[in-house]
């Protein structure tokens, strides 16, 4: 496909540039350019046929089934999109003086309270940008809380081998060193090794729940009265929050922190890359380290507060991503708490009704039968017998217009496909989609190699992806 400076003609000379309506200030020659502006020279078709074809090389929730697992790649509503595009919201300046931003301001605290109700914590902070961001800011009110108490020896932070990949990886940005334990057969937290691992070295432990084989830990409260009792804090990585919201609360459950994905579980479009928030939320006794500046009222008026002595200081320029906060406000706001609450039941009821539907044809190694939110396949014998591996069975479900599953993830699982159908797929895309699945694995039996060579039907077949992560070609060159 070419790019956009590869159509259109230099000739064309299309004045997109509006009049100018401001006094034309006098800039020192050595400011100014001395070529033209590179501007792709298009008509309004092709732009449009441009971005069109574009949109189409990639797949989104719009395409199809996409049940990227742990990913909650569910329908965003549009009217979420509609409220963050209103004027009031989306042409403001971060620099603007509080008192020209009340309603904004609103936005926020009324966030903060919904969240808070549904978490069960104190507080709710909007500055990270996405949930892996949210963990070091967490992990930070935690290393911020110990060092505060002087209680300097606490330097680890214990992780279950269940848990979401950027747990470890956010300890150990925020400078602690990981313990990782392992799960029971059954696929939970290991109770008696948490008990041999805790000490007075321990800081905090972090809990991804339900976790990434889509369970929900049986022995919650044990587990948080066990680092507790050793003097540690608790973290509860609520990025998978649509599997309990209006159900269950962190905060009940005994946990200090915890933050939420709102581009996942509160229907902001995302994938791409952004943008994202991940607010953290914590008890009481953690308010005091959360980053500044907290957004306070003072006689009726809301403003910026940057004063505390014990803040881990700004994660993020600004606030975060506002508009992000505003979809999930709206998106709170139409469904209601019971509408919340169906949203996570039907989320449940999806994943097990698929479970169901494939437990007699597929091997799935945990759960008995059960799951919240996701479950977990696994492709070792068709592997094995046939020589299909899960990369091969994920890239045919493209040609069946399905986005692939998570692959090889989480690691306790061999030859993986973690499948999360999400809350706003039907019956009828279910049955579908089941049917593919059912279809695709007699394939593999009866015709293997017809799996290797997949996918047939788009743009680009099995990229190189670690070529393409280690060497991406991100600038365009040209004369
Ligand atoms: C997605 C996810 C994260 C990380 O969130 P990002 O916004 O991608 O940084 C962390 N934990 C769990 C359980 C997740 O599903």
């Amino acid at each position: 496909m070419k790019l956009i400076f590869e159509i259109g003609n230099k000739n064309r000379k299309l004045d997109l540039m509006p009049e100018c309506d401001v006094p034309v200030a006098d800039i020192d020659d050595k400011y100014k350019r001395k070529k033209e502006l590179r501007l792709p020279n298009v008509s309004e078709t092709e732009i449009s046929r441009h971005y069109t074809k574009l949109s189409r090389r990639s797949f989104g929730v719009n395409c199809g089934f996409y049940p990227l697992g742990s990913c909650t790649m569910k329908y965003n509503p549009k009217i979420n999109d509609e409220m963050a595009k209103l004027p009031g919201f989306a042409d403001i300046h971060p620099l603007q003086p509080a008192d020209t931003v009340q309603g904004c301001l609103k936005v926020y605290k009324l966030a903060e309270e919904y969240l808070c109700s549904i978490t069960g914590m104190d507080a709710m902070d909007f500055q990270p940008a996405a949930g892996a961001h949210g963990e070091f800011t967490g992990l930070k009110l935690i290393w911020a809380y110990h060092r505060d108490r002087n209680d300097t020896g606490r330097d680890k932070i214990i992780v279950p081998d269940s848990a979401h990949g950027t747990n470890p990886a956010s300890a150990a940005m925020a400078g602690f060193s990981v313990i990782n334990i392992p799960s029971t057969e059954e696929g939970f937290v290991d109770v008696n090794a948490l008990r041999n691992a805790v000490g007075e070295d321990t800081a905090g432990f972090m809990l991804t729940n339900p976790n990434t084989i889509g369970l929900f830990e049986e022995h919650i409260h044990e587990i948080t009265s066990i680092v507790h009792e050793a003097g540690g804090l608790t973290y509860y990585d609520g990025a998978n929050l649509n599997a309990i919201m209006g159900i269950a609360r962190p905060g009940d459950m005994g946990f200090d922190v915890v933050h939420l994905n709102l581009h996942k579980t509160f229907s902001t479009p995302h994938g791409g890359g952004g943008p994202g928030s991940g607010p953290v939320g914590c008890k009481k006794h953690l308010i005091p380290y959360l980053p500044t500046p907290r957004i306070v009222e003072r006689d009726g008026i809301l403003a910026f507060d940057e004063k505390s002595d014990k803040s881990i200081g700004r994660v993020k320029s600004f606030y975060g991503n506002f508009l992000v906060v505003v979809r999930a406000l709206a998106y709170m706001m139409t469904l209601g708490a019971e509408g919340l609450k169906n949203a996570s039941e039907n989320a449940v009821l999806n994943a097990n009704y698929m479970l169901h539907m494939l437990k007699d044809t597929f091997d799935i190694p945990f759960g008995n039968g059960r799951c919240m939110h996701e479950f977990v396949i696994s492709l070792e014998r068709l592997k094995k017998e046939k020589s299909v591996s899960a990369l091969d069975f994920a890239k045919t479900l493209l040609d069946c217009g399905i986005h692939p599953p998570t692959m090889y993830f989480p690691l306790i699982v061999h030859e993986a496909l973690m499948v999360e159908p999400t809350e706003t797929e039907t019956r009828e895309t279910l049955d579908e989609v089941i049917a593919f699945f059912k279809e695709l694995y007699e394939r593999a039996y009866n015709d293997p190699d017809s799996l290797h060579g997949t996918p047939l039907t788009t743009p680009i077949g099995r990229p190189d992806e670690v070529g393409a992560a280690r060497n991406p070609r991100l600038r365009y060159y040209s004369d």
